[in-house]
């Protein structure tokens, strides 16, 4: 079985969408000015409208999730400091480095499964004033998380961790990169999901299908903060507000169907499940994320790329056995099942 040759089935991720033609025409009429002069109305209004959405003072607009995660580092913490992660979070593995390059931070990854329990935290907790500590200055929580398969992270414990956190005069952070996935699998809204953070992170570039950006949101003065910051980075852009008007575009029309992709992901790992060569833990599948492991007489994981790739396929490899599909809006019920299909076929 192979999917038609030259419109393949992308699972690589859910940043590949393209602005639907509604999109575009919204971008098209946006109205525009200069953003850093605070004149962009589309802009402003985007920024108000997620402020408002996740429940805090203000929001900034900026390019992409990486930029908004490494400009939270920046405003919540100083270079030697200790920042507590979850382990395999995007910060420490899909940022290049950007962490102790741009904040001169060092990353301490606890848990296990995207998630950790506020005991894991408070015995990694490095008290101020040690003689030989760096002081731990900042947790960041990733919600959903994405290299342990789009898990929700709990809100029981992110509620522990944040008022242990606060308790101890520790900043808190989330990369709610796919916070909207978080809210629509749990029913819970962005602003209760945002609420315990200082800062939090949203990216407009995944679920949501628009081309891109990302928001920090918070208090005023991190948010004033954030901006020097993003300036300083180079992320400081001008008539945005093109950009900006995908990104309200799919604030308005693409959060509700985040449910479809949801149950397409797991339609594709219940067929995966069920290949005796995969490893697949059906608990991690609550959102839009499929993450499988490839058992040592399947091959592994360059080659199911490549051969998924050859029949139409496109899924990524997160290592040497491990492989990541993702659902989004440009791939149907129908696509997602023929593709577990093959994935299932290849895997043997
Ligand atoms: C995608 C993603 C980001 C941001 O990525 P960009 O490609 O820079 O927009 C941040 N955190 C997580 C968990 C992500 O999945």
């Amino acid at each position: 079985m192979t999917a038609t040759a030259d419109v393949p089935i992308d699972l690589r991720s859910d940043t590949v969408t393209r602005p639907s033609p509604e999109m575009r025409a919204a971008m098209a009429a946006a109205e525009v000015g200069d953003d850093q002069f605070g004149e962009d109305p589309t802009t402003n209004r985007l920024q108000e409208r997620v402020a408002s959405l996740l429940g805090k003072d203000a929001a900034l607009f900026l390019p992409s999730g990486t930029m908004s995660n490494q400009v939270a580092l920046r405003v919540l913490t100083r270079p030697g400091d200790d920042v507590i992660v979850s382990r395999e979070c995007h910060t420490v593995w899909h940022e290049t480095g950007g962490s102790a390059a741009n904040a001169g931070v060092q990353l301490t990854e606890i848990g296990s499964g995207g998630i950790f329990t506020v005991d894991d935290f408070l015995a990694a907790r490095k008290p101020r004033g040690h003689i030989v500590y760096p002081p731990t200055t900042l947790v960041e929580i990733e919600n959903t998380h994405n290299r342990a398969g789009g898990v929700v992270v709990p809100e029981d414990e992110v509620v522990r961790i944040c008022a242990a956190a606060r308790e101890h005069g520790v900043a808190t952070f989330m990369d709610g990169a796919r916070v909207w996935n978080a809210a629509v699998a749990s029913g819970r809204s962005p602003s209760d999901l945002a609420a315990p953070f200082d800062l939090v992170a949203v990216s407009l570039s995944k679920g949501l299908g628009a081309p891109g950006g990302s928001l920090l949101a918070g208090r005023h003065d991190l948010i004033a903060s954030a901006i020097r910051h993003r300036r300083m980075l180079g992320g400081a852009m001008r008539q945005v507000g093109i950009l900006a008007a995908a990104g309200l575009y799919g604030l308005d029309h693409n959060m509700t169907r985040l449910a479809d992709d949801h149950a397409n992901a797991r339609r594709i790992a219940d067929r995966l499940a069920a290949s005796r060569r995969i490893r697949l833990d059906l608990a991690t599948v609550q959102t839009n994320i499929v993450v499988f492991h490839l058992h040592q007489d399947a091959p592994d994981a360059a080659t199911v790329v490549e051969r998924a790739r050859d029949r139409g396929v496109l899924v990524f490899a997160f290592g040497p056995r491990m492989v990541r599909a993702v659902t989004h809006l440009d791939v149907t019920r129908e696509a997602c099942e023929r593709a577990a299909e093959i994935l299932a076929a290849i895997a043997g």
